[in-house]
C-alpha cells in the first residue's frame, strides 16, 4: 500500500491523497459493509465514497437481494454520489473528479470501466480478483489506454488483502450449506 504520510495532501489537479491513517479509517468503514453483506448472503465486497473528506457513497453487493448482477457496492455507491450532487446542486463530473474509493476487494471489469468514465482519480483497494479483477488482474482499466473512455486513475493495492480474501472464502463456504457431499460442486 502507500507510503504512510504526515497528512493528507491535494495534488495540483485539487485531488486528494489520502494519508495511511485515513486509508485505515475508511477501509474500516469499507469492511463494515462487506461484512453486512456477508451477514446478508450477499458476495462480501463492501465500499465508501468519499470526497474533500466526506463519505457521499457506500455501498456492498446487493446482487442477491435486487436479482440484478450489476448492483454491486460501487454501484450502489456511485448512485448515492449522484443523489448527493442532485440534492446539493453539484456537477457530478466535479465531484467524481474529486472522489477516492475505498473497497475491499479490486473492482471488477464493469465496475472499472464505469470508475474510469466518471474519472475517479483513485481507488484503494483490498484483495485482488484473480476471476473478475479489471484493475489488474484480468484487464488493467485503469492504465490502458483506452482513447474515448474516461481517464486513467491510481489505484493503492493490498490494503487488509487476506482479511478480504478471508471474508470471500467464508461466503463461498457458507453458499449453498446443505447440499449433499456427493453433490456438492466439485473443483476440478
Ligand atoms: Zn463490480
Amino acid at each position: 500500500m502507500g507510503t504512510p504520510c504526515e497528512g493528507s495532501s491535494l495534488d495540483n489537479h485539487g485531488v486528494f491523497h489520502p494519508c495511511a491513517e485515513e486509508i485505515q479509517k475508511w477501509m474500516q468503514k469499507a469492511f463494515e459493509m462487506a461484512k453486512d453483506a456477508l451477514d446478508n448472503s450477499e458476495v462480501p465486497v463492501g465500499c465508501l465514497m468519499v470526497y474533500n473528506n466526506k463519505v457521499l457513497g457506500r455501498g456492498r453487493n446487493e446482487v442477491n437481494e435486487t436479482k440484478n448482477a450489476t448492483r454491486h457496492a460501487e454501484m450502489v455507491a456511485i448512485d448515492q454520489v449522484l443523489d448527493w450532487c442532485h440534492c446539493n446542486d453539484k456537477d457530478p463530473g466535479d465531484v467524481f473528479e474529486r472522489t477516492v474509493l475505498y473497497v475491499t476487494v479490486e473492482p471488477c471489469i464493469m465496475c472499472a470501466g464505469a470508475l474510469r468514465l466518471l474519472r475517479i482519480p483513485l481507488v484503494v483497494y483490498g484483495c485482488k480478483n484473480d476471476r473478475f479483477g479489471g484493475c489488474g488482474s484480468v484487464l488493467d482499466i485503469p492504465a490502458d489506454n483506452l482513447p474515448q473512455t474516461g481517464a486513467p486513475f491510481k489505484c493503492i493495492s493490498g490494503y487488509r488483502a487476506e482479511e478480504a480474501v478471508e471474508m470471500l472464502k467464508m461466503f463461498y463456504k457458507q453458499e449453498n450449506p446443505n447440499a449433499p457431499k456427493s453433490k456438492a460442486r466439485k473443483k476440478d
